[in-house]
């Protein structure tokens, strides 16, 4: 117990600030969070669980395209995408229920607006309906993730970040996307599914960056053939508006020349800290070079009582990472117990379509820090689709240390990677050799036998 009105004091009631506040109130500590926008973060509102229900809803296209070969017929069903953002916002609605009841259930307290800090132990909050608040804190926790960032192209206002992609009124025929990273791949595969013709423009020669090569390269390939415009090294110089253009409202001129119209621009060009006017500054916690909280091991700032965990880090921004930092900084700081977090072999998938999941090192990496690396691969045609007309095919790899036998790495391309991948994780952070793997039956037929029976 302290003399200041809370231990601990979080900013964000996201994955990660929830999962803190309600571990240290476990811990006995009285513990306040606040909360300007909305609670679940992005991950519940305007990221992963939405962008995994539209991942959903565009997949049905091939459940019936492909019904045709396992002897059902049917025409072509009609697509509302009003419903299904209306279900879906009913949905993160119920999730939003759900993470206020966690918050009640734990003793934590919410403040519902904008927290400031003042020094290192004063928060001040603005609530719409409370007016200004003033509270102090023996620690404070800045959880309060990230927010898009968009290069200051001309016409750069016309552009859509995923945020509003969310919520779109109507589907576009022609829908662009800028950026070649998780969001960029994985609604370009959203809207095509969905029946919109979709350009993707990288400035890289191959998107996806830090993910296997391989992997890349097949992906491209497998989404130009679902007719996914894919131009790498390019860059959009601006963008225009065209009045009277009908659907093809915007204008995106090209680098090299070329121009492309569609109805929506989706920028997915990364995302950066959401430090802004949070009072850091005054307190003297330094910042990055793109704006985020350094942290040590145990995600502490240079402030000894300001700590700060997820996408405000910057360190790597994934949803299960900060529920990780949550868990070891609440350990750290009251369950007597100093925790580090361990950013080694973390598993991710990106939601493209097919899907792609990795854990541990890419071959590429590999190399790069082994002396000899083996590499196992299987491409193969799913059995699901022998009976129809699609003609993908899914990659597995499992990257191997030579001396040791111990896999560095697994990577997948194709129907249910993620799950795959996520029971491998398991395997790969215990560093299971290939001989274990080679050992394990396969469950047969199924793709995922195909990381037990390389050769
Ligand atoms: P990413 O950092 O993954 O990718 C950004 C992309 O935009 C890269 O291809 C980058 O190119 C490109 N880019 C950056 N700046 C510019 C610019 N000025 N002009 C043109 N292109 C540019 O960011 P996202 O926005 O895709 O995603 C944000 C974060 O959200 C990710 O870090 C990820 O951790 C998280 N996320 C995770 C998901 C998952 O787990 N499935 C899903 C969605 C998001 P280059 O490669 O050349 O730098």
């Amino acid at each position: 117990m302290t003399d200041y009105d809370y231990d601990l004091f979080v900013i964000g009631a996201g994955y990660g600030g929830v999962r803190a506040s309600r571990m240290a109130d476990g811990h006995g500590a009285r513990v306040a969070v606040a909360e300007e926008r909305y609670l679940g973060g992005t991950c519940v509102n305007v990221g992963c669980v939405p962008k995994k229900l539209l991942v959903c809803a565009s997949g049905f296209a091939d459940h019936y395209r492909e019904a045709a070969g396992f002897g059902w017929a049917a025409e072509q069903p009609a697509f509302d995408w009003a419903r299904l953002i209306g279900n879906k916002n009913r949905e993160i609605e119920r999730l939003n229920g759900i993470y206020r009841g966690l918050l009640d259930g734990a003793g934590v307290e919410l403040f519902e607006g904008r927290a400031r800090l003042l020094d290192p132990h004063t928060v001040e909050i603005e609530a719409a309906d409370d007016g200004l608040r003033r509270v102090t804190a023996d620690q404070v926790l800045v959880a309060v993730g990230s927010w898009p960032d968009m290069p200051p192209i001309p016409g750069i206002e016309h552009a859509i970040s995923s945020n509003e992609a969310f919520y779109l009124e109507r589907l576009p025929e022609r829908f662009a996307v800028v950026g070649g990273g998780y969001i960029g791949v994985e609604f370009a595969g959203i809207f095509a599914g969905l029946g919109c013709d979709v350009t993707l423009i990288y400035r890289g020669p191959l998107f996806l960056r830090g993910f296997d090569e391989e992997i890349r390269v097949h992906l491209a390939d497998e989404m130009r053939t679902r007719g996914i415009d894919l131009r790498f090294d390019s860059r959009v110089e601006s963008i225009e508006q065209r009045a009277g253009a009908g659907d093809d409202r915007l204008r995106l001129h090209l680098d090299g020349g070329d121009a492309v119209d569609c109805g929506e621009v989706l920028y997915a060009t990364g995302r950066r800290p959401l430090v802004a006017d949070l009072g850091l500054a005054d307190c003297g916690v330094v910042l990055g070079e793109n704006g985020e909280i350094v942290v040590d091991e145990y995600s502490r700032s240079n402030v000894p009582n300001i700590w700060a965990i997820g996408d405000v880090t910057n360190r790597l921004n994934l949803t299960p990472v900060a529920i990780h930092e949550a868990m070891c900084l609440s350990r750290t700081l009251y369950g007597g117990e100093p925790t580090p977090v361990d950013h080694e072999s973390v598993a991710t998938a990106v939601f493209s379509q097919p899907p792609l999941a990795a854990v541990g090192l890419t071959e590429e990496e590999a190399r790069a820090r082994y002396d000899e690396v083996d590499v196992y691969r299987s491409r193969f045609r799913p059995l699901k689709l022998t009976l129809t007309d699609n003609q993908e095919r899914a990659l597995v790899k499992l990257i191997v240390d030579r001396a040791s036998g111990r896999v560095l790495g697994a990577h997948m391309l194709g129907a249910d990677a993620p799950e795959i991948i996520q029971g491998l994780a398991v395997a790969v952070k215990m560093g299971a050799t290939k001989d274990d793997f080679d050992a394990a039956m396969a469950i047969h037929p199924t793709s995922a036998e195909e990381f037990v029976t390389l050769r």
